[in-house]
Protein backbone atom coordinates (compact mmCIF):
# COMPACT_ATOMS: atom_id res chain seq x y z
CA UNK A 1 0.00 0.00 0.00
CA UNK A 2 3.03 2.05 0.89
CA UNK A 3 4.46 1.46 -2.20
CA UNK A 4 1.77 2.38 -4.59
CA UNK A 5 1.17 5.49 -2.32
CA UNK A 6 4.69 6.11 -3.57
CA UNK A 7 4.66 5.17 -6.74
CA UNK A 8 1.77 7.72 -7.66
CA UNK A 9 3.14 10.41 -5.62
CA UNK A 10 6.32 9.71 -8.21
CA UNK A 11 3.68 9.78 -11.53
CA UNK A 12 2.25 13.15 -9.89
CA UNK A 13 5.85 15.01 -9.28
CA UNK A 14 7.28 14.04 -12.77
CA UNK A 15 3.72 15.77 -14.67
CA UNK A 16 5.37 19.15 -13.93
CA UNK A 17 8.89 20.49 -13.37
CA UNK A 18 9.76 22.19 -10.45
CA UNK A 19 12.29 24.51 -11.65
CA UNK A 20 12.99 26.76 -14.84
CA UNK A 21 16.88 27.11 -15.96
CA UNK A 22 17.74 29.34 -18.81
CA UNK A 23 20.68 28.43 -21.71
CA UNK A 24 22.75 31.72 -22.52
CA UNK A 25 25.68 31.72 -24.21
CA UNK A 26 26.09 33.16 -28.36
CA UNK A 27 24.79 32.00 -31.16
CA UNK A 28 27.49 29.13 -32.19
CA UNK A 29 27.98 27.62 -28.35
CA UNK A 30 25.39 24.91 -29.16
CA UNK A 31 22.63 25.52 -26.60
CA UNK A 32 20.11 23.64 -28.96
CA UNK A 33 22.12 21.11 -29.24
CA UNK A 34 22.60 20.37 -25.67
CA UNK A 35 19.25 20.82 -25.06
CA UNK A 36 18.17 18.58 -27.85
CA UNK A 37 20.77 16.47 -26.28
CA UNK A 38 19.32 16.33 -22.59
CA UNK A 39 15.91 16.26 -23.50
CA UNK A 40 15.23 15.64 -26.86
CA UNK A 41 13.28 12.51 -26.08
CA UNK A 42 11.00 13.65 -23.64
CA UNK A 43 9.72 17.04 -25.43
CA UNK A 44 8.97 14.65 -29.01
CA UNK A 45 7.22 11.99 -27.15
CA UNK A 46 3.53 13.01 -27.44
CA UNK A 47 1.71 13.70 -30.11
CA UNK A 48 -1.44 15.19 -30.20
CA UNK A 49 -1.77 18.43 -31.71
CA UNK A 50 -2.75 20.94 -29.16
CA UNK A 51 -0.22 18.99 -26.58
CA UNK A 52 2.50 19.29 -29.24
CA UNK A 53 1.44 23.09 -30.94
CA UNK A 54 1.80 24.09 -27.08
CA UNK A 55 5.33 22.27 -26.43
CA UNK A 56 6.99 23.93 -29.21
CA UNK A 57 5.69 27.00 -29.33
CA UNK A 58 6.44 27.61 -25.63
CA UNK A 59 10.32 27.20 -26.82
CA UNK A 60 10.93 24.68 -23.40
CA UNK A 61 11.75 21.65 -22.67
CA UNK A 62 11.80 18.92 -20.05
CA UNK A 63 14.41 16.59 -18.55
CA UNK A 64 13.94 14.11 -15.90
CA UNK A 65 16.83 13.78 -13.71
CA UNK A 66 17.95 11.08 -12.61
CA UNK A 67 20.52 8.69 -10.72
CA UNK A 68 21.55 5.06 -10.42
CA UNK A 69 21.62 3.80 -6.60
CA UNK A 70 24.30 1.23 -7.18
CA UNK A 71 26.55 3.55 -9.21
CA UNK A 72 28.71 5.83 -7.73
CA UNK A 73 29.08 9.43 -8.68
CA UNK A 74 28.67 10.90 -10.86
CA UNK A 75 28.50 7.73 -13.51
CA UNK A 76 25.39 7.18 -12.03
CA UNK A 77 23.55 10.96 -12.60
CA UNK A 78 21.59 10.58 -15.83
CA UNK A 79 18.04 11.26 -17.79
CA UNK A 80 17.45 7.79 -18.53
CA UNK A 81 15.51 5.56 -16.45
CA UNK A 82 17.88 2.47 -16.54
CA UNK A 83 21.35 2.80 -15.90
CA UNK A 84 23.53 2.64 -18.86
CA UNK A 85 26.60 1.13 -16.67
CA UNK A 86 24.61 -1.58 -14.56
CA UNK A 87 21.25 -2.07 -16.15
CA UNK A 88 19.34 -0.80 -12.62
CA UNK A 89 16.15 1.32 -12.51
CA UNK A 90 16.76 5.04 -12.06
CA UNK A 91 15.92 7.18 -9.02
CA UNK A 92 14.08 9.90 -10.57
CA UNK A 93 15.95 13.62 -8.45
CA UNK A 94 14.03 15.94 -10.34
CA UNK A 95 12.06 17.38 -13.55
CA UNK A 96 13.82 20.27 -15.24
CA UNK A 97 12.05 22.90 -17.67
CA UNK A 98 14.98 24.51 -19.95
CA UNK A 99 14.42 27.57 -21.75
CA UNK A 100 16.77 28.90 -24.62
CA UNK A 101 17.52 32.06 -24.26
CA UNK A 102 18.12 34.02 -28.20
CA UNK A 103 21.91 34.22 -28.74
CA UNK A 104 21.02 36.83 -31.57
CA UNK A 105 22.24 40.14 -31.12
CA UNK A 106 19.04 41.97 -31.41
CA UNK A 107 17.29 39.87 -29.59
CA UNK A 108 18.84 41.05 -25.72
CA UNK A 109 15.33 42.07 -24.96
CA UNK A 110 13.84 38.63 -25.25
CA UNK A 111 16.79 37.18 -23.16
CA UNK A 112 15.48 39.68 -20.48
CA UNK A 113 12.46 39.10 -20.46
CA UNK A 114 13.32 35.56 -20.18
CA UNK A 115 15.79 35.82 -16.96
CA UNK A 116 12.36 36.89 -15.22
CA UNK A 117 11.38 32.91 -15.75
CA UNK A 118 14.77 31.41 -14.58
CA UNK A 119 15.50 29.94 -11.87
CA UNK A 120 19.26 29.64 -12.44
CA UNK A 121 21.23 29.31 -15.77
CA UNK A 122 23.79 27.26 -17.83
CA UNK A 123 26.02 29.80 -19.75
CA UNK A 124 27.96 28.16 -22.43
CA UNK A 125 31.07 28.46 -24.25
CA UNK A 126 32.28 27.01 -26.92
CA UNK A 127 35.75 25.73 -26.04
CA UNK A 128 37.12 27.10 -29.75
CA UNK A 129 35.16 30.36 -29.84
CA UNK A 130 36.07 31.76 -25.83
CA UNK A 131 34.53 34.12 -24.85
CA UNK A 132 32.60 36.19 -26.98
CA UNK A 133 30.47 39.85 -26.66
CA UNK A 134 27.29 37.83 -26.73
CA UNK A 135 28.36 36.12 -23.58
CA UNK A 136 29.12 39.34 -21.67
CA UNK A 137 25.99 40.45 -22.36
CA UNK A 138 23.72 37.20 -21.68
CA UNK A 139 25.82 37.32 -17.97
CA UNK A 140 25.50 40.71 -16.82
CA UNK A 141 21.58 40.02 -17.73
CA UNK A 142 21.77 37.17 -15.38
CA UNK A 143 23.33 39.63 -12.75
CA UNK A 144 21.01 42.65 -13.41
CA UNK A 145 17.93 40.35 -13.19
CA UNK A 146 19.52 38.50 -10.13
CA UNK A 147 19.61 34.89 -11.78
CA UNK A 148 22.78 33.60 -9.34
CA UNK A 149 22.41 30.30 -9.60
CA UNK A 150 24.66 29.07 -12.54
CA UNK A 151 26.73 26.35 -13.84
CA UNK A 152 29.39 27.19 -16.91
CA UNK A 153 29.05 24.69 -19.67
CA UNK A 154 32.49 24.71 -21.99
CA UNK A 155 30.91 23.13 -24.91
CA UNK A 156 32.86 21.28 -28.13
CA UNK A 157 35.46 19.90 -26.36
CA UNK A 158 36.07 17.63 -29.32
CA UNK A 159 37.31 20.05 -31.81
CA UNK A 160 40.16 21.48 -29.54
CA UNK A 161 43.43 19.99 -28.46
CA UNK A 162 44.07 19.24 -24.75
CA UNK A 163 46.08 22.56 -24.77
CA UNK A 164 43.14 24.77 -26.35
CA UNK A 165 40.61 23.32 -23.85
CA UNK A 166 43.11 24.57 -21.02
CA UNK A 167 43.75 28.15 -22.39
CA UNK A 168 39.95 28.42 -23.17
CA UNK A 169 39.34 27.04 -19.57
CA UNK A 170 41.66 29.75 -17.87
CA UNK A 171 40.27 32.38 -19.80
CA UNK A 172 36.83 31.51 -18.26
CA UNK A 173 37.54 31.58 -15.35
CA UNK A 174 39.14 35.12 -15.98
CA UNK A 175 36.26 36.51 -17.38
CA UNK A 176 33.96 35.53 -14.69
CA UNK A 177 36.42 37.14 -11.93
CA UNK A 178 34.46 39.58 -9.59
CA UNK A 179 30.83 38.71 -11.70
CA UNK A 180 28.36 36.86 -10.44
CA UNK A 181 29.11 33.28 -11.40
CA UNK A 182 32.65 33.77 -10.06
CA UNK A 183 32.19 29.98 -8.27
CA UNK A 184 30.24 28.93 -10.57
CA UNK A 185 31.85 25.02 -11.42
CA UNK A 186 33.31 25.38 -15.04
CA UNK A 187 31.78 21.51 -16.94
CA UNK A 188 33.63 20.47 -20.09
CA UNK A 189 31.30 18.86 -22.26
CA UNK A 190 30.64 17.48 -25.73
CA UNK A 191 27.21 18.41 -26.28
CA UNK A 192 26.96 16.43 -29.47
CA UNK A 193 28.08 12.64 -28.04
CA UNK A 194 26.42 13.57 -24.54
CA UNK A 195 29.85 13.18 -23.26
CA UNK A 196 30.30 14.16 -19.37
CA UNK A 197 26.59 14.46 -19.38
CA UNK A 198 26.60 12.82 -15.80
CA UNK A 199 28.79 15.25 -14.39
CA UNK A 200 27.07 18.19 -15.78
CA UNK A 201 23.80 16.87 -13.88
CA UNK A 202 25.87 16.45 -10.62
CA UNK A 203 26.73 20.04 -10.92
CA UNK A 204 23.16 21.24 -12.08
CA UNK A 205 21.67 19.08 -9.06
CA UNK A 206 24.53 20.66 -6.49
CA UNK A 207 24.40 24.88 -7.38
CA UNK A 208 21.38 25.26 -8.88
CA UNK A 209 18.66 24.50 -6.22
CA UNK A 210 14.67 24.53 -6.17
CA UNK A 211 13.72 27.93 -4.64
CA UNK A 212 11.52 27.97 -1.72
CA UNK A 213 8.18 28.76 -3.34
CA UNK A 214 4.99 30.13 -1.52
CA UNK A 215 2.28 28.11 -3.03
CA UNK A 216 -0.20 29.84 -0.73
CA UNK A 217 0.10 33.33 -1.77
CA UNK A 218 -2.51 34.25 -4.04
CA UNK A 219 -0.82 33.53 -7.57
CA UNK A 220 1.30 35.46 -9.90
CA UNK A 221 2.17 34.19 -13.46
CA UNK A 222 4.32 36.03 -15.89
CA UNK A 223 3.27 35.46 -19.51
CA UNK A 224 6.17 35.31 -22.33
CA UNK A 225 4.16 33.63 -25.41
CA UNK A 226 0.54 33.41 -26.25
CA UNK A 227 -0.52 32.03 -29.13
CA UNK A 228 -3.65 30.66 -31.67
CA UNK A 229 -3.37 26.88 -31.43
CA UNK A 230 -5.85 26.32 -33.87
CA UNK A 231 -5.29 25.33 -37.35
CA UNK A 232 -6.42 27.24 -40.01
CA UNK A 233 -9.45 26.75 -41.81
CA UNK A 234 -10.80 24.70 -38.15
CA UNK A 235 -14.44 24.15 -37.50
CA UNK A 236 -15.48 27.50 -35.33
CA UNK A 237 -17.44 25.43 -33.22
CA UNK A 238 -14.27 23.32 -32.43
CA UNK A 239 -11.77 26.07 -32.02
CA UNK A 240 -9.33 25.84 -28.42
CA UNK A 241 -9.47 29.11 -26.69
CA UNK A 242 -6.31 31.44 -26.71
CA UNK A 243 -3.13 29.80 -24.68
CA UNK A 244 -0.90 31.93 -22.18
CA UNK A 245 2.18 30.55 -21.44
CA UNK A 246 5.15 31.42 -18.61
CA UNK A 247 5.45 30.23 -15.97
CA UNK A 248 3.56 31.24 -11.87
CA UNK A 249 6.02 33.07 -9.34
CA UNK A 250 3.97 31.92 -6.29
CA UNK A 251 0.47 29.97 -5.67
CA UNK A 252 -1.38 28.01 -7.81
CA UNK A 253 -3.64 28.04 -10.31
CA UNK A 254 -6.52 25.12 -11.04
CA UNK A 255 -8.43 24.43 -14.26
CA UNK A 256 -11.69 26.47 -13.49
CA UNK A 257 -9.91 29.17 -11.87
CA UNK A 258 -11.29 33.05 -13.00
CA UNK A 259 -8.44 35.02 -13.65
CA UNK A 260 -7.36 38.37 -14.77
CA UNK A 261 -4.94 39.46 -17.07
CA UNK A 262 -2.52 42.59 -16.87
CA UNK A 263 -2.42 45.66 -18.08
CA UNK A 264 -4.37 43.83 -20.73
CA UNK A 265 -5.05 44.76 -24.22
CA UNK A 266 -5.43 48.44 -25.79
CA UNK A 267 -8.67 49.74 -25.97
CA UNK A 268 -10.18 53.40 -26.93
CA UNK A 269 -13.09 54.17 -25.28
CA UNK A 270 -14.95 58.47 -25.46
CA UNK A 271 -12.18 59.05 -27.67
CA UNK A 272 -9.37 57.96 -24.50
CA UNK A 273 -7.11 55.40 -25.69
CA UNK A 274 -5.44 52.86 -22.47
CA UNK A 275 -4.93 49.34 -21.63
CA UNK A 276 -8.27 47.80 -20.25
CA UNK A 277 -7.27 44.12 -17.98
CA UNK A 278 -8.73 41.07 -19.89
CA UNK A 279 -10.65 38.65 -17.49
CA UNK A 280 -11.29 34.61 -18.75
CA UNK A 281 -11.20 31.26 -16.88
CA UNK A 282 -8.68 28.78 -16.75
CA UNK A 283 -9.66 25.85 -19.34
CA UNK A 284 -6.96 23.99 -19.24
CA UNK A 285 -3.50 23.60 -17.90
CA UNK A 286 -0.43 21.80 -20.04
CA UNK A 287 3.12 21.63 -18.83
CA UNK A 288 4.70 20.27 -21.72
CA UNK A 289 4.76 16.59 -20.11
CA UNK A 290 0.69 16.36 -19.55
CA UNK A 291 -2.04 17.70 -18.95
CA UNK A 292 -2.73 18.86 -14.93
CA UNK A 293 -5.51 20.26 -12.99
CA UNK A 294 -2.99 22.28 -10.80
CA UNK A 295 -0.16 24.04 -12.08
CA UNK A 296 2.33 24.96 -9.42
CA UNK A 297 4.85 27.49 -9.48
CA UNK A 298 8.30 25.94 -11.15
CA UNK A 299 8.31 24.86 -14.86
CA UNK A 300 6.74 26.92 -17.51
CA UNK A 301 3.30 25.94 -18.80
CA UNK A 302 0.67 26.70 -21.44
CA UNK A 303 -2.84 27.46 -20.27
CA UNK A 304 -5.85 27.47 -22.48
CA UNK A 305 -8.22 29.88 -21.85
CA UNK A 306 -12.15 31.24 -22.74
CA UNK A 307 -10.23 33.97 -25.02
CA UNK A 308 -10.72 34.65 -28.16
CA UNK A 309 -7.17 32.89 -30.29
CA UNK A 310 -7.22 36.31 -31.96
CA UNK A 311 -6.15 37.79 -28.86
CA UNK A 312 -3.55 35.61 -27.71
CA UNK A 313 -2.20 35.51 -31.17
CA UNK A 314 1.64 36.46 -32.15
CA UNK A 315 2.62 37.04 -28.13
CA UNK A 316 0.22 39.85 -28.22
CA UNK A 317 -0.07 39.04 -24.46
CA UNK A 318 3.69 38.29 -23.81
CA UNK A 319 4.86 40.76 -21.22
CA UNK A 320 1.32 40.45 -18.95
CA UNK A 321 0.82 39.20 -15.64
CA UNK A 322 -2.22 36.60 -14.37
CA UNK A 323 -3.92 36.92 -11.42
CA UNK A 324 -7.17 35.59 -9.89
CA UNK A 325 -9.92 37.68 -11.03
CA UNK A 326 -11.20 39.26 -7.97
CA UNK A 327 -7.40 40.17 -6.98
CA UNK A 328 -5.31 43.42 -7.69
CA UNK A 329 -1.75 43.99 -9.18
CA UNK A 330 -0.44 47.28 -9.53
CA UNK A 331 0.16 48.21 -12.82
CA UNK A 332 2.57 51.63 -13.96
CA UNK A 333 2.12 54.18 -16.29
CA UNK A 334 5.02 55.88 -14.32
CA UNK A 335 7.81 53.89 -12.82
CA UNK A 336 9.90 55.23 -9.82
CA UNK A 337 13.18 53.60 -9.70
CA UNK A 338 15.94 53.37 -7.88
CA UNK A 339 18.65 53.71 -9.91
CA UNK A 340 21.86 51.52 -9.91
CA UNK A 341 23.85 52.53 -12.63
CA UNK A 342 26.71 49.93 -14.34
CA UNK A 343 30.32 51.04 -15.09
CA UNK A 344 30.65 49.84 -18.35
CA UNK A 345 28.23 49.45 -21.39
CA UNK A 346 27.49 45.97 -22.04
CA UNK A 347 28.13 44.07 -25.64
CA UNK A 348 29.53 46.84 -27.05
CA UNK A 349 33.11 46.17 -29.13
CA UNK A 350 35.49 48.89 -27.44
CA UNK A 351 35.07 49.39 -23.84
CA UNK A 352 32.56 52.82 -23.02
CA UNK A 353 31.89 54.55 -19.96
CA UNK A 354 28.09 54.62 -19.37
CA UNK A 355 26.89 58.30 -19.42
CA UNK A 356 24.89 59.60 -16.63
CA UNK A 357 20.83 59.62 -17.56
CA UNK A 358 19.49 62.99 -18.68
CA UNK A 359 15.73 64.03 -18.31
CA UNK A 360 13.53 63.76 -21.55
CA UNK A 361 15.88 60.44 -22.38
CA UNK A 362 14.42 57.38 -23.88
CA UNK A 363 14.99 54.26 -22.58
CA UNK A 364 13.79 50.59 -22.55
CA UNK A 365 13.04 49.16 -19.86
CA UNK A 366 12.64 45.11 -18.94
CA UNK A 367 9.80 44.62 -15.62
CA UNK A 368 9.13 40.94 -15.53
CA UNK A 369 8.30 39.26 -18.69
CA UNK A 370 7.38 42.68 -20.20
CA UNK A 371 9.46 45.42 -22.53
CA UNK A 372 8.27 48.71 -23.03
CA UNK A 373 9.93 52.45 -24.31
CA UNK A 374 9.62 55.18 -21.57
CA UNK A 375 10.89 58.30 -21.25
CA UNK A 376 13.11 59.78 -18.04
CA UNK A 377 10.52 62.60 -16.50
CA UNK A 378 12.95 63.41 -13.15
CA UNK A 379 15.96 62.39 -11.66
CA UNK A 380 17.08 63.11 -8.21
CA UNK A 381 20.23 60.96 -6.54
CA UNK A 382 19.26 58.04 -7.47
CA UNK A 383 15.72 58.26 -7.53
CA UNK A 384 14.26 58.41 -11.11
CA UNK A 385 10.73 58.35 -12.63
CA UNK A 386 10.28 56.99 -16.17
CA UNK A 387 7.11 57.48 -17.84
CA UNK A 388 5.58 54.41 -20.21
CA UNK A 389 4.43 54.43 -23.97
CA UNK A 390 3.19 50.48 -22.21
CA UNK A 391 2.00 50.21 -18.63
CA UNK A 392 3.62 47.62 -16.92
CA UNK A 393 2.34 45.11 -14.46
CA UNK A 394 5.26 44.23 -11.66
CA UNK A 395 5.47 44.60 -7.91
CA UNK A 396 7.59 47.17 -5.44
CA UNK A 397 11.04 45.70 -4.83
CA UNK A 398 11.51 44.00 -7.94
CA UNK A 399 14.19 44.52 -10.87
CA UNK A 400 13.51 46.27 -13.80
CA UNK A 401 16.65 46.33 -16.66
CA UNK A 402 17.23 49.97 -18.20
CA UNK A 403 18.73 50.30 -21.34
CA UNK A 404 19.56 52.99 -23.76
CA UNK A 405 19.88 53.25 -27.23
CA UNK A 406 24.46 53.13 -28.50
CA UNK A 407 25.90 52.02 -31.83
CA UNK A 408 21.88 51.57 -33.10
CA UNK A 409 21.29 49.04 -30.45
CA UNK A 410 19.21 48.96 -27.26
CA UNK A 411 22.53 48.32 -24.64
CA UNK A 412 22.02 47.68 -21.20
CA UNK A 413 22.89 50.66 -19.07
CA UNK A 414 21.72 49.66 -15.67
CA UNK A 415 18.99 48.69 -13.69
CA UNK A 416 15.95 49.83 -10.76
CA UNK A 417 14.15 48.12 -8.22
CA UNK A 418 10.79 49.20 -8.32
CA UNK A 419 9.56 52.04 -5.30
ZN1 LIG B 1 24.13 1.78 -12.28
Amino acid sequence: MLEKAKENKGNEERKQAEITIGTCGHTGSGKTTLLYSLTGKLTLEHSEELKRGITIRLGYANAEFRKCPNCKEPEAYTTSKICKICGSKTELLRVVSFVDSPGHETLMATMLSGAALMDGALLLVAANEGIQPQTREHLMALQIIGVDQIVIVQNKLDVVSKEEALKNFQEIKEFVKGSIAENAPIVPVCALQGVNFDLLIQEIERCIKTPKRDEKKDPIMLIARSFDVNKPGKDPRELNGGVIGGAIKQGVLKVGDEIKILPGIKVEEHGKEFYKPLITEVVRIHTGIDFVEVAKPGGNIGIETKLDPFLTKGDRLSGNVVCLADKELPTFNELKLDFHQLERVVGTKKEMKVEPLKVNEVVVINAWTAKSIGTIKSIHDNKITISLKIPVCILKGERVAISRRIENRWRLIGYGIVL
